[in-house]
């Protein structure tokens, strides 16, 4: 059995009292102490304005790690890793400051000057931040000095790369860790192991064996309290240039020579070049915009997008999106990837479904004289875990089939300790492992993809609302794939 390697390193999150860092980060450090990666060699430094103290933000991470411990655990050990400083990322006191507090505590807690910069906060500090963490000398250490950064990245291509050039003024490309955690999904990452450790699926991984790949990422909620936010961003920014395109990547990449980083990245970075441009007047051939009008979801009445607050009348943002991409390459030629994201939909769920072509001559039907296709189906959240669809006899019924699932649900083998995506990918960070982060270059090609598409929805008023909640889009999405002869799956 392999070792566990226990980074040692001072963590300094930027947004310590943000919902981030209290959702996603004080619990995945806690899950990774708890199972022996963290071990006693880490600090936790949390900045942000809030007058707050060691004291106070040590009950929030007591409070916010709530439902991980058990009814007498003593938690105080965990948590007295944890320090806090009021703190303007605008202001250079604040910095000087900071490297005093950073270089005594580093020397407490024995870290060998390891220093993880977590910017849990908006992006437009982002710059500001990384200048002044080099400019104040914090990355002058014996050890390393990663960036974590959130997303978005930027807003667009020409704004990403203003961003981009700030970062890399203070930091070199290797030591920005961009998070999608959607690469730190469980099954988001067995992607590449379904495909390259399985020959019954890679052998037919191709245009000669399979019909078509669907990507659907659906949300019950609506906006909830981030209106402000999505409205200037909406489901192109917020889902299709990041993690809808890394998953398609990850899908329809060539097997790696080897498992290391830049392999993996140059493979993935290969698919999003050989995306096919679409030109703006031809948009709406390929994508389907939508925004959610009132309907009912889960037996409750909810309003649409434009009543959820008062400053969303009138928005033109899409809650919505449908795509058809082309993939101009050997192995993809003529199979469409169809890719599907919203909120206020029938049901919470990301699934990958990929559909396989029928054989020649099939002489075996349904009782309706339909044919069921075989479709592997990965699951990627709430129910992790792997579906293939087959056809078998049904009894007694002659040349009759009856469609069965093999199925593999992760959740039942490994239970509650399957982790976190934020624990892996804080994991990986501090091991300095980028596998499951975004470069730029993939930064740089998917916002170029998606601005196309903006900029032609920019010229054209939508008719929204245009589909109800607790639906599944418009209809307009189904249509996008009738016109190929399919449909979505499943029903
Ligand atoms: P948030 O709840 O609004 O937190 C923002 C944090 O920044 C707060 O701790 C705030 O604390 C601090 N802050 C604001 N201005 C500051 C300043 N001038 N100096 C120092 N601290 C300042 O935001 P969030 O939801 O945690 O999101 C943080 C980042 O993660 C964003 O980039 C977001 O897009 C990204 N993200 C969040 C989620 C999520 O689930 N929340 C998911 C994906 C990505 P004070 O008010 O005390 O200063």
């Amino acid at each position: 059995m392999s070792e566990t390697i226990q980074p040692k390193a001072t963590i300094v999150i930027f947004g310590a009292t943000g919902d981030l860092a209290n959702r996603k980060l004080y619990p995945s450090i806690y899950r990774l102490y708890k199972s022996g990666k963290l071990d006693e060699n880490f600090a936790v430094i949390g900045l942000a304005r809030r007058g707050w103290d060691n004291d106070i933000i040590r009950e929030n991470v007591e409070k916010s790690i709530q439902g991980l411990v058990t009814e007498d655990e003593d938690v105080s050990a965990f948590t007295s890793h944890f320090y806090y400083r009021p703190f303007d990322v605008t202001s250079a006191d604040s910095y000087n400051d900071l490297k005093n507090m950073v270089e005594s505590l580093e020397k407490d807690y024995q870290t060998d000057g390891n220093r993880l910069f977590y910017l849990a906060m908006a992006p437009d500090f982002f710059g500001t931040i990384a200048n002044e963490l080099k400019n104040h000398g914090l990355k002058d250490t014996p050890g390393w000095t990663r960036l974590v950064i959130e997303k978005p990245f930027g807003h667009d291509l020409p704004s990403a790369k203003k961003l981009n050039k700030e970062l890399q003024a203070a930091f070199n490309e290797d030591q920005i860790y961009r998070i999608d955690h959607y690469l730190g999904k469980e099954m988001v990452q067995n992607i590449e192991v379904i495909r390259f450790a399985n020959g019954i699926f890679e052998h037919l991984w191709n245009n000669q064996f399979i019909n078509n790949i669907q990507v659907t990422s659906s949300e019950t909620l609506g906006v909830e309290e981030r209106a402000h936010y999505y409205d200037t961003s909406g489901a192109t920014r917020d889902m299709i240039q990041n993690h809808m395109l890394q998953m398609v990547a990850l899908l329809a990449m060539e097997p790696p020579i080897n498992l290391s980083t830049e392999e993996i990245r140059s493979e993935k970075i290969k698919v999003l070049r050989a995306l096919r441009a679409v030109k703006e007047d031809k948009v709406d051939e390929y994508f389907v915009r939508g925004q959610y009008g009132a309907g009912t979801i889960d037996g409750k009445e909810v309003v649409g997008y434009q009543d959820e607050v008062e400053a969303l009348k009138g928005s033109e943002t899409e809650t919505f999106v449908a795509g058809k991409l082309v993939i101009d390459n050997y192995r993809w030629a003529g199979v469409p990837f169809y890719i599907r994201t919203g909120k206020r939909m029938k049901e919470k769920s990301t699934k990958i479904v990929v559909e396989f072509k029928d054989i020649p001559m099939n002489l075996y039907h349904r009782k309706d004289a339909l044919r069921n296709p075989n479709l592997l189906v990965i699951n990627i959240q709430p129910n992790e875990g792997i579906t293939l669809h087959l056809n078998a006899k049904k009894t007694g019924n002659g040349n009759l089939t009856e469609p069965i699932q093999l199925a593999y649900h992760q959740d039942a083998q490994s239970g509650i300790n399957t982790p976190e995506a934020y624990e892996k990918l804080l994991y990986d960070s501090m091991l300095g492992d980028a596998t499951n982060f975004t470069h730029w270059d993939e930064v740089a090609l998917s916002w170029e993809f998606v601005d196309r598409i903006l900029a032609s929805w920019a010229h054209e008023k939508p008719d929204f609302p245009n589909y109800e909640s607790g639906s599944m889009g418009p209809k307009a999405a189904d249509e996008l794939l009738a016109k190929d002869g399919f449909r979505w799956w499943p029903e």
